[in-house]
């Protein structure tokens, strides 16, 4: 009896190692495949004005079905990217597809944020490719936009990091730091950095208005924002209530499901064209 439950519980850890792998493995070329023949889609979830609700800009949000592994989320496979080095070619397809989007809305003129890896950010092939993009589609670099996560600002690579950011600043892109408050920035480090937004992340807009320590953090943050002159945006705006203490609380911008989700280039026009 007890050596049977024993054989089956070792031969049940087994097959679930192996399956993981299998998964794991399936998921990796699966990866791959998508980023060789170019699969991978970009979608755009529109930023308000809180002020008067009208859409003020878009963020790119890259999404990839698989045909047989479903909707993969992004969290799920930037994080395989990274760590297989493959985030500089999914950086430079949706950097590309991005702009191709940018110039065929050009009379539309609506600016759009793209997400970077701290990888790609290192990588000293990042300033000349997107340069290279920029010119091939002739969109103007002032309505492109750059969110760089918090944790991406290592204070230990800070002369290098503000020069890059400086370069890209130059050139006109804008630059945004993003899911703030989840990682270590102090602000004296922050001001020393040509940033023009900062982006709080939805975790301290979640519990909004009820939660009152998120409630000071929020109104800190946007003080802090203002004080410094950068624009701030909420991420994660789900409820009237949240808009309309941020609203309150000085903050110019939202984002989140209340306001819309990520839609497609086709749908993401309709909105724009509703907006014009
Ligand atoms: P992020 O840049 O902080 O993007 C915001 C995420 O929150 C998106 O998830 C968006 O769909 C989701 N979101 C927006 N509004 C709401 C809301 O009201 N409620 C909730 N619960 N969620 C909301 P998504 O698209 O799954 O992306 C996850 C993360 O993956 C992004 O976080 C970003 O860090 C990364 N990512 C996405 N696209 C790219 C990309 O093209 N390149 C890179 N390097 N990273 C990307
Ligand atoms: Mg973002
Ligand atoms: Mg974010
Ligand atoms: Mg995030």
């Amino acid at each position: 009896q007890a050596k049977e439950s024993g054989r089956n519980k070792y031969s049940f850890y087994t097959s679930c190692v192996g399956q993981r792998h299998d998964e794991a493995l399936q998921l990796e070329q699966a990866l791959r495949k998508a980023l060789a023949q170019q699969q991978l889609e970009v979608h755009y979830q529109p930023k308000i004005d809180l002020q008067t609700g009208q859409l003020h800009s878009l963020e790119a949000l890259v999404r990839w079905h698989d045909k047989d592994l479903g909707q993969v989320s992004p969290e799920r496979f930037i994080a395989i990217a990274e760590t297989l080095g493959l985030i500089q070619q999914l950086g430079q397809q949706v950097l590309r597809q991005v702009c191709y989007q940018l110039q065929a809305w050009a009379e539309l003129a609506v600016p759009v944020a793209v997400n970077i890896s701290a990888k790609e950010l290192a990588d000293p092939l990042f300033i000349p490719q997107l340069m290279q993009i920029l010119s091939e589609t002739a969109v103007d670099p002032k309505l492109l936009e750059l969110e760089i996560t918090e944790s991406c600002l290592l204070p230990e690579r800070e002369n290098q990091t503000r020069h890059v950011l400086q370069q890209l600043r130059q050139s006109g892109i804008r630059l945004a730091i993003d899911d703030f408050g989840t990682g270590y920035s102090s602000l004296s480090y922050l001001r020393h950095l040509p940033i023009n937004s900062l982006k709080i992340d939805r975790s301290f807009i979640k519990a909004l208005p009820d939660n009152t320590s998120d409630k000071q953090i929020t109104s800190a943050i946007i003080a802090m924002a203002n004080a410094l002159g950068l624009d701030v945006i909420a991420e994660g705006v789900e409820t009237q209530a949240q808009q309309e203490f941020l609203l309150a609380a000085g903050c110019q911008y939202g984002q989140g499901y209340l306001f819309g989700k990520a839609t497609n280039a086709t749908t993401t026009l309709q909105l724009l064209r509703q907006n014009l």
